[in-house]
């Protein structure tokens, strides 16, 4: 293995069949730097929202699982962890494409760093409605529910959740869905680690977080609704690349 090919991170891009550009920028991507990477890490809000594994046949998401099939197969290791619109990814769609699904949080060596990568939202506990939400849609009993319905319903029951969830994040203070730079801390130094990568609060950048006295780095990954961009992590260093 070449230890000078990158890894390279994405996540938030919301895919969905009715955002062309953001599609259109992520078939490049998957065209050019994903093909040169050793790995993608796909970090969750891939998909706009993500109703269940019975819904690959829907074409949109035929085509976009068709292509991380073929970067797959094309030798590039692809892993995914799910955010909080496609935590119900699962083993079939991990079978169709040739990832490996990644649980939240996961510690990684990456080019050589013990790294923390996270989807993002857990950090984000000064949020009390949505960590409560968010625990109920993750236990199985609303799963199972979730799932016993039907295709049109659940597209629908999604579409519902999603206007509303639009409603309420434009009613909260913008530091409320930031991280909590405690929980940031205690995240890392319970893992040992002195890099973390996650997403969803779409802001992208570099923070320092201070860990006993020793330094270590948050990097936050872009959103695609905007310019989009990527994470690329090799020995030499880790930068962000916006398009
Ligand atoms: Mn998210």
């Amino acid at each position: 293995m070449n230890a000078g090919v990158p890894a390279l991170f994405i996540s938030d891009l919301h895919l969905s069949e009715d955002r062309a550009a953001a599609n259109e920028r992520f078939f490049a991507f998957l065209e050019k730097e994903a093909r040169g990477a050793r790995a993608l890490y796909i970090l969750g809000d891939f998909f706009e929202y993500w109703i269940g594994d019975d819904d690959l046949a829907y074409p949109f998401n035929a085509v976009i699982a068709g292509l991380l099939q073929r970067l797959s197969r094309d030798g590039v290791a692809l892993f995914f962890m799910h955010g909080n619109r496609d935590f119900l990814v699962g083993e079939r769609f991990c079978e169709a494409t040739g990832a490996k699904l990644l649980e939240d949080p996961s510690v990684v060596d990456v080019a050589g760093e013990k790294t923390l990568l996270m989807h993002g939202d857990t950090l984000c506990t000064d949020d009390l409605d949505y960590q409560n939400w968010r625990r109920t849609a993750r236990s199985s009993e609303w799963q199972r529910a979730f799932l016993s319905k039907s295709l049109d319903e659940r597209r629908k029951a999604v579409g519902g959740m999603r206007e509303k969830s639009k409603q309420v994040v434009q009613a909260k203070p913008a530091e409320i869905m930031d991280v909590n730079t405690g929980t940031v801390r205690q995240a890392m130094e319970r893992h040992g680690v002195r890099r973390l990568i996650h997403g969803h609060t779409h802001r992208p950048g570099r923070h320092r977080v201070e860990l006993d006295g020793e330094p270590g780095e948050r990097w936050v990954l872009p959103d695609w609704y905007g310019r989009g961009g990527y994470l690329r992590v090799s020995r030499a260093k880790a930068e962000l690349v916006r398009f």
